[in-house]
């Protein structure tokens, strides 16, 4: 069975909000064996939710509509959902006491508006909201002869989730054949994608039934690997007999098999281990501070850093000589290595980092262009230092050198 979900609402057509809730019920659907095969996001327009909402009706099974049930001008789902099926809306009495009842016990008079979030498409089942007022609908059954399936959920990702597990999936799962699928998520920092690509696509070729996706960014490479089979063993068995086989190719490139962040990863070797790390960032500001501390329980592993962006501070800070920085610039293997040595000394860590580079847009020259990053890590048995070139713009290159960073630590601990 294939799914569309429709996300309505004019906000979603602008740069400043985005439609998060189909990417919960994709995750949802998935999990239920749906496959969501078309995505919409239409403004706050009748004749535009009305069309969107036909279409779907031809060439999808199963129909989520999200947003616009709202008391509001603008929420016009309802009533274009009705004129798509050529249904009628019929006001639910027992729904309607419910909202007034709701408002009152808030210490408000219901304003009239509010009624229409008791309109009900006929032969829909209305689907209560714990969460907020507009109910939801579910509406099953024949359509120009395909069984369809059409649910309007509420716009608030916290009303929509609460009804979609509440009221959704049971039913979902009464009317679907049972389908299973199975994910992996092998993650692998600091690699080019063609260089993965070329090493495992001869492997995953060999795997028609299972579908492979690497998507790339931030340092970092994904391999999405997703089975559907009639049961759920037969489709674990499956991603697992693939991913056993990357894993052999890549070997520890691999640095995670079930989706955790590379700071995650770090996190447990240097618990395990009893280890500590203090950090010394220059031009990735505490991005990589930021990021280890991101983790709950990151005080048992992680001391402290400084962000130490002018040159008397990564003296005063990380103990860089000055006479260092001054013969080889601020940006160099030199100072990454003296400010990793000298944090990890300062902090009495078991790991020191030091990060200097030019995070750009300005600031390059020839000698030092615009990317140019040093990553040093210092440790009990001595200090490597990595010199990179990271390509893309500001916020690229200072997740890459974070990135960086992580990965040098993974590794050591290895
Ligand atoms: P509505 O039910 O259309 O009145 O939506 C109420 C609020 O929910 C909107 O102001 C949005 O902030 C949020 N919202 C609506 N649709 C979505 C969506 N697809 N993803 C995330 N948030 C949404
Ligand atoms: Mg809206």
């Amino acid at each position: 069975m294939n799914a569309e979900i429709i996300a309505v609402g004019s906000e979603l057509l602008t740069p400043h909000r985005q439609d998060t809730n189909s990417l919960y019920l994709t995750e949802k659907l998935n999990d239920l064996g749906v496959e969501v095969r078309f995505k919409c996001i239409v403004g706050d327009d009748a004749e535009g939710i009305t069309a969107a909402a036909k279409l779907a009706m031809r060439r999808s099974d199963i129909i989520i509509f999200s947003g616009g049930l709202g008391p509001t001008e603008d929420d016009l789902t309802r009533e274009s959902i009705a004129e798509a099926l050529g249904l009628k809306l019929q006001r639910d009495s027992a729904i309607l006491a419910r909202l007034e009842e709701r408002f009152a016990k808030r210490g408000y008079k219901m304003t009239p508006n509010n009624a229409k979030q008791a309109d009900v498409i006929s032969s829909a089942t209305a689907l209560p909201n714990s969460q907020g007022t507009a109910p939801g609908q579910w509406i099953a059954g024949k359509y120009d002869g395909h069984e369809r399936i059409v649910m309007l959920l509420p716009g608030p990702p916290y009303e929509l989730k609460t009804m979609f597990e509440n009221e959704c999936i049971e039913r979902l799962r009464a009317r679907i054949p049972a389908q299973h699928i199975a994910v992996r998520t092998l993650k692998m920092a600091m690699m080019p994608e063609s260089q993965v690509d070329a090493r495992v696509a001869p492997i995953y070729k060999k795997y028609a039934d299972i579908e492979t996706t690497i998507l790339a960014g931030g340092g970092e490479i994904q391999l999405y690997l997703r089975c559907r089979k009639d049961s759920q063993a037969e489709a674990e068995a499956r991603v697992e007999d693939l991913a056993e086989k990357i894993e052999d190719e890549l070997g520890d490139a691999i640095f995670s098999r079930k989706g955790e962040a590379l700071e995650q990863i770090v996190s447990y070797q240097l618990q395990m281990r009893g280890m500590t790390l203090a950090t010394a960032e220059s031009c990735t500001g505490g991005l990589l501070a930021e990021r280890i501390t991101s983790l709950s329980g990151s005080s048992r592993y992680f001391l402290g850093g400084a962000v130490v962006y002018s040159n008397a501070l990564k003296t005063q800070f990380a103990n860089v000589p000055k006479a260092l920085i001054d013969q080889h610039g601020a940006v160099s293997r030199e100072v990454a290595k003296a400010l990793a040595e000298g944090i990890r000394k300062r902090c009495l860590a078991s790991f020191g980092v030091g990060i200097t580079g030019v995070a750009g847009p300005t600031g390059g020259t020839e000698q030092k262009p615009v990317g140019l990053v040093y990553v040093a890590l210092a440790g009990e048995e001595g200090t490597q230092v990595v010199e990179r070139n990271f390509p893309g713009d500001r916020r690229n290159i200072r997740l890459f050198a974070t990135q960086q960073a992580l990965e040098m630590i993974r590794r050591a601990l290895l």
